[in-house]
C-alpha cells in the first residue's frame, strides 16, 4: 500500500514456432507518488514492453503470462478493454518519443486539451478552456493565451512535447509513463523538457515511470533506477547509488557509456556484443556472453535479485 504503481512478478510471453518466448521474465518494482523511476537498458531489453503491459496495450499474440499490476493498490492487469481505456485516460498519462504521434494535426491544442479535460472531469467549456490555459502555462509555453487556438504544426518539436506533457497531465493522473520523451528533441530542448517533467511530478504528486536507453537522462531526471537486461531487472536502487557505485557489470558498462554531448556516437561502445533477440535469452545469467567478469557458474545458474547496500542486483559477483 502507498505505492502509486506496483508491478509484481510480471512475465510477458509471445508464442513462437519453437514454444513460447518469455520477453519479460519475473519483473517486480514499485513507484511511489511523486517519484520518478527510470527504466534503463539497450533497446530490446523489454523496457517499452513493460510500459505496454502496464497500460494494457501489448500487441497480440503477446500476453501477460503471470504476475500482477496494481495502480494505487487496485489491480489493473485483469480489467476489460473499456475499463482499461478509462484507466489509460484518467489515471495513467502517456508521453512518447515523437510528440506528433500523440497530437491530432486537425485540431487546435485547446480543443485537444479541453476534450481530454472534459472527458475525465465534469466542467463547463469555459472552465475547461481556463484549465487548458493553466496547463499550457505550467509546462512553459510562452504567451500561452495567444497559442491556445494554434494547431500542432505551428509549434516546434520541443513546444509540441510540452503540449503532450500538458495533455498527459490534463486528467490528473496517478502515474505518467514516459517512453524516450526527449530522444527526438535537440540537446538544449531536452534539458528544458526534463526540468518541466521533474517539476511537474514533484508539484502534482504524479508518479512517473521513465523509459530510456540513456543513463544521462536517468542521472538528470530519475530518483531511482531499474537497469533492465534481457527481460529482467539486473540492478535497482537510488540513482545516486547506482550511478556513482554501479555493482552489476552491465550497469557499469551503461554508465561508462554516458555520452558526452559531442560523443553521442560512442554510446554502448563500452559493452561488447549485442542484446540477444527478444525472448531468446542465454541460460544462466543472460548477460554472460558479454560479461567481462563472468565465472563458470554464470552460464549455468541464474542469479536472482538480492540486496547489496541500498540497491539490489542479480549477479554472482560478491554473492554472499
Ligand atoms: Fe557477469 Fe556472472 Fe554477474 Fe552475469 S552473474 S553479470 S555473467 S559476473
Ligand atoms: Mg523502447
Amino acid at each position: 500500500a502507498g505505492h502509486a504503481l506496483s508491478v509484481r512478478n510480471l512475465s510477458v510471453e509471445f508464442p513462437s514456432g519453437r514454444g513460447r518466448l518469455l520477453a519479460i521474465d519475473d519483473v517486480s518494482f514499485d513507484v511511489a507518488p511523486g517519484e520518478i523511476l527510470g527504466l534503463v537498458g539497450e533497446s530490446g531489453a523489454g523496457k517499452s514492453l513493460t510500459g505496454s503491459a502496464i497500460i494494457g496495450l501489448i500487441e497480440p499474440p503477446g500476453r501477460i503470462a503471470s504476475g500482477e499490476i496494481l495502480l494505487a493498490g487496485r489491480r489493473i492487469d485483469n480489467l476489460d478493454d473499456t475499463q482499461m481505456r478509462h484507466v489509460r485516460g484518467r489515471e495513467i498519462g502517456m508521453i512518447f518519443q515523437d510528440p506528433r504521434t500523440s497530437l491530432n494535426p486537425l485540431f487546435t491544442v485547446s480543443r485537444q486539451l479541453t476534450d481530454t479535460i472534459r472527458e475525465h472531469r465534469p466542467m463547463s467549456a469555459t472552465a475547461a478552456r481556463q484549465e487548458a490555459l493553466r496547463l499550457l502555462e505550467m509546462v512553459g509555453i510562452p504567451a500561452a493565451a495567444q497559442r491556445l487556438d494554434s494547431y500542432p504544426h505551428e509549434f516546434s518539436g520541443g513546444m509540441c512535447q510540452r503540449v503532450v506533457i500538458a495533455l498527459a497531465l490534463a486528467a490528473g493522473p496517478r502515474l505518467i509513463i514516459a517512453d524516450e520523451p526527449t530522444t527526438a528533441l535537440d540537446v538544449s530542448t531536452q534539458a528544458q523538457i526534463m526540468k518541466v517533467m521533474k517539476d511537474l511530478c514533484k508539484s502534482s504528486g504524479s508518479a512517473m515511470m521513465l523509459i530510456t536507453h540513456s543513463m544521462g537522462v536517468i542521472a538528470a531526471l530519475a530518483d531511482r533506477v531499474a537497469v533492465m537486461y534481457a527481460g529482467r531487472i539486473v540492478e535497482i536502487g537510488p540513482v545516486a547509488d547506482v550511478i556513482l557505485h554501479p555493482r552489476h557489470p552491465y550497469s557499469k558498462g551503461l554508465i561508462a557509456s554516458i555520452p558526452s554531448l559531442e560523443q553521442k556516437m560512442a554510446r554502448f561502445s563500452q559493452i561488447d556484443g549485442a542484446m540477444p533477440r527478444l525472448g531468446r535469452w542465454p541460460g544462466g545469467c543472460s548477460f554472460h556472453p558479454r560479461c567481462p567478469s563472468r565465472m563458470d557458474v554464470c552460464s549455468t545458474v541464474r542469479p536472482e535479485l538480492t540486496e547489496k547496500g541500498n540497491a539490489m542486483m542479480a549477479c554472482w559477483l560478491d554473492a554472499s
